[in-house]
């Protein structure tokens, strides 16, 4: 896998992804995705991203609870 930024040879790497949502923070360490070496461009894998996505949907909904008791 080639980097669509610069054409260097990317590798595998754990990397941090943040996530800045209504009204929060969420970063997480350790995230497995490839990264650039020469320009340093991240690429998160698609399985990566869909995890996430869908832990962010419940977060959301609890959110919105704690957001209703406290509101
Ligand atoms: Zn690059």
């Amino acid at each position: 896998m080639k980097c669509s930024n610069c054409g260097h040879e990317i590798a595998e790497i754990k990397s941090r992804y943040t996530i800045n949502r209504h009204g929060y923070q969420l970063a997480l360490e350790g995230v497995p995705a490839f990264g650039c070496p020469s320009c340093g461009a991240r690429y998160f894998k698609e399985e990566e991203v869909d995890a996430i996505q869908k832990m962010l949907e419940h977060l959301d909904k609890d959110f919105r609870k704690v957001l209703a008791i406290a509101g």
